[in-house]
């Protein structure tokens, strides 16, 4: 039963990176494995900005941005001292001479042309990492992901087609590991049936690494982090954050459901499905202890949990009639926001008002704002901060909050979640 690795881009954004995930690969490469990479440090975000140049027609920009991005890759490679460096250097030249073309091409479909681009990310870490891994000796065999994962063709947020998936990782993973080959390949990427390119949704290399454990029933899946393990808070918010020795499979749904970023939602699902444990482990001290997700409840009540999303937005829409926010409204309501492609973080109605709270988006709550204006009245606020509670008590809701305009409160038995005013300066 082999291991899964998954190695975030922040781990991988510089040579000292590379070598440090080399050598933990090293460690453990007596036992089946299979590795999971992103993109180098912040390359899906470059990626998305030579899109949105791409699409303005600001060539000047275009141009200067792609060969800082290429740039960038090349200097990482040189620094890496990567063996037979000339083929290798031909061969990232041909990719970032394919990126130019796709970046040429004018997409009808904004997100299909989002997903031929913004995948490069991973093409390109995965080719470094590869010649760094077999520069070190270790037997690494790269196989595409577009080749593994197989997809419907909803792009930016494609969903699995498990049957083809499990097909295509039986054919081309489990030979390599019988080899006792280290078998690597790219997160976040796959192909739909036809072959096009497609994404799994922003931060979807951990749902990679899940899908390859779900199908080849790995012992374990280990996500690498630049944090301790799994916290109980983003450390960057909160000084007194603490790290969770354990959490149960579900508490991680609903707290990556609340928005805490360390893991990608869809991860957790396909583990507990078959009771794979996860761990989320620390990069930079990984002899300490992980974060242990499994199937035991037993713990998750223990440590009140905070996730603060910021950007927030809240669009409250009425009718212009003043009739009841029901069925049918809700119908035309809904249909408009996943028509535009809106994630909703909070909802609430009341008889004559319908809220609903999602990151902010100026493009996305202007085209909704045509859409309904006919029907419906409008209004929005923006710059605001959710804060959801897991196992919350009052005197951290009180201490949260004090001074702090709310919004809007809702409150299960185990959740609270606060939409708030953030204080400013
Ligand atoms: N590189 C992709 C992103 O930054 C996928 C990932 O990192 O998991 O969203
Ligand atoms: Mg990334």
């Amino acid at each position: 039963m082999p291991r899964v690795f998954k190695f975030g881009g922040a781990l991988l954004q510089n040579a000292e990176g590379i070598r440090r995930m080399a050598a933990l690969v090293n460690e453990f490469q007596c036992e089946p494995m299979v590795v999971v990479v992103s993109a180098i440090g912040k390359t899906t975000n470059a990626l998305e900005e030579l899109y949105r140049l791409s699409r303005a027609k600001n060539k000047e920009q275009l141009q200067q941005k792609y060969f800082q991005l290429k740039h960038q890759h090349l200097m990482l490679a040189e620094e890496l001292g990567l063996q037979d460096f000339e083929t290798f250097i031909h061969t990232m030249e041909e990719d970032f001479r394919k990126l130019w073309d796709a970046l040429s091409v004018s997409y009808r479909d904004w997100y299909k042309g989002y997903d031929q681009i913004v995948s490069f990310g991973e093409t390109f870490s995965g080719r470094i990492i590869e010649g760094f891994l077999a520069s070190q000796g270790i037997p690494v065999h790269l196989v595409d992901s577009q080749c593994l994962i197989i997809t419907n063709s909803r792009y930016t947020n494609a969903s699995v087609n498990w049957e083809m998936t499990q097909k295509s990782i039986n054919a081309r993973v489990v030979p390599a590991l019988e080899k006792r080959e280290v078998v690597l390949t790219q997160g976040f990427v796959a192909a739909d049936q036809l072959g096009v390119t497609t994404t799994l949704g922003r931060e979807g290399s951990d749902f990679t690494a899940a899908i390859l454990a779900y199908v080849l029933e790995a012992e374990e899946v280990c996500i690498w982090k630049d944090v301790p393990g799994l916290m109980n808070a983003d450390p960057r918010l909160f000084h007194d954050a603490v790290k969770l020795p354990h959490v149960s499979y579900n508490e991680a749904i609903e707290l990556a459901f609340y928005g805490a970023s360390v893991i990608h939602p869809k991860t957790i699902q396909p583990l507990k499905k078959k009771g794979i444990l996860l761990k989320v482990c620390s990069f930079f001290n990984p002899q300490s202890e992980p974060t242990l997700i499994d199937a035991d409840e037993s713990d998750d009540a223990r440590i009140p949990k905070l996730i603060v999303k910021k950007n927030q937005a809240l669009l409250s829409i009425s009718t212009r009639d003043l009739s009841f926010m029901a069925e049918e409204s809700l119908k035309k309501v809904f249909t408009a926001l996943s028509k535009n492609r809106f994630h909703i973080n909070l909802m609430q109605n009341s008889a004559v008002s319908f809220s609903v709270i999602f990151d902010e988006n100026i493009e996305k709550l202007e085209k909704i704002s045509k859409e309904l204006s006919d029907s419906f009245i409008l209004k929005y606020n923006t710059g605001l901060e959710l804060l959801t509670i897991r196992h919350y008590n009052d005197e951290l809701i009180d201490n949260l909050s004090a001074g702090k305009h709310i919004f809007l409160t809702q409150k299960t038995r185990t959740t609270i979640q606060l939409l708030l005013q953030p204080e400013v300066g």
